[in-house]
């Protein structure tokens, strides 16, 4: 699923290329979606908010997608050929010389002001990680207390969208890494510090790597501790299970935590749990993760993606390769 910075990026090639544009054609893959409703309208600007996408529009609405695992946005120079089949178009914009073309996504809906405020998801939205101001402590401390029964684990804090937005799984496993926190810490037993610092941590590499406007690889190295990252794009962690760290040589560990059973991948010294291992247990504090506890050895598929970040069919990296036709400025 695309991150936050991610989905940054394709705000800014929507922008790019639509903004201040009036929509000339529009058509809806998606049942009950009148898209006669956005044609006449201009865009005033692209936003993100987490990981949800809005194109804001003349007259008060707006677009709004979130990707989840399957959805993209490309954008192409009008006339031209796309890559994805035109049955798998949700939404299709025409503004200037450009078509927009979201593929997939399993939202995608219009919104008025109103129905913004009072959207089950927007409305819960924690501090967005990509915005320009670094999320406020005391309200993220404030809101992990109250996630805490939902999201026991700070790994799964970390991914719960009302504490903060924008964190997927990839920066989880590479901030507490960074932090040397082992996944399955409980958040009652964090100290705030500890919070603030892994907070601090994703904001500030999702932030850059946003705005990057070089290299498309996502870098995940503090410039005063990368010695052991070779390049931008390489990982400490995330999808390395059974590979050695890069800072103590031990292997990489991958479990699985929370309702969702998303992977995480940790460093078993570098990121040491305080309570000792259970035996075939994720180590961890007692009875919390033991039963979802999934550790195998490295994949060919994993291996294979290694070296670099692979978002599959997202939303960023969709508009970079249409770019030819809409680099992000
Ligand atoms: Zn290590």
């Amino acid at each position: 699923m695309p991150e936050g910075d991610t989905i940054f990026r394709t705000a800014t090639a929507l922008r790019r290329w639509l903004g201040g544009r009036r929509i000339t054609t529009a058509r809806s893959g998606v049942p009950g979606l009148d898209a006669s409703r956005l044609v006449g309208r201009s865009v005033d600007t692209v936003e993100t908010r987490g990981k949800h996408l809005l194109i804001r529009l003349s007259g008060g609405l707006s677009v709004h997608t979130h990707m989840r695992m399957t959805g993209s946005w490309h954008v192409y120079p009008a006339g031209e050929p796309w890559r994805k089949p035109v049955r798998q178009a949700r939404l299709v914009l025409a503004a200037g010389e450009r078509v927009a073309v979201c593929f997939n996504a399993p939202t995608v809906e219009l919104l008025g002001a109103r129905d913004e405020r009072s959207h089950p998801s927007l409305r819960r939205l924690g501090p967005d990680v990509v915005a320009p101001e670094a999320p406020d402590p005391v309200e993220v401390r404030r809101r992990a207390r109250i996630r805490a029964a939902a999201s026991p684990t700070i790994a799964e804090l970390l991914l719960d969208q009302q504490m903060v937005s924008g964190i997927g799984n990839v920066y989880r496993s590479e901030c507490l890494f960074l932090c040397g926190l082992h996944p399955a810490t409980a958040v009652a037993e964090l100290r705030d510090d500890q919070l603030d610092d892994l907070v601090a941590t994703a904001s500030r590499l999702m932030r850059v790597n946003a705005r990057a406007t070089s290299a498309p690889s996502r870098s995940f190295g503090p410039s005063s501790d990368d010695r052991g990252l070779p390049s931008a794009g390489r990982t400490w962690v995330y999808r390395r299970n059974g590979r050695p760290c890069r800072r103590c040589g031990s292997p990489v560990r991958r479990g699985l935590l929370g309702p969702q059973a998303r992977a995480v991948y940790w460093c078993p010294v570098c990121q040491a749990a305080r309570a000792p291992a259970a035996p075939g247990a994720m180590p961890g504090p007692a009875g919390q993760v033991g039963a979802e506890l999934e550790v195998r050895t490295a994949t060919t598929a994993d291996a294979a993606t290694a070296s670099g970040i692979v978002c599959g069919p997202t939303a960023s990296c969709s508009a970079r390769r249409s770019t030819t036709a809409a680099p992000p400025s």
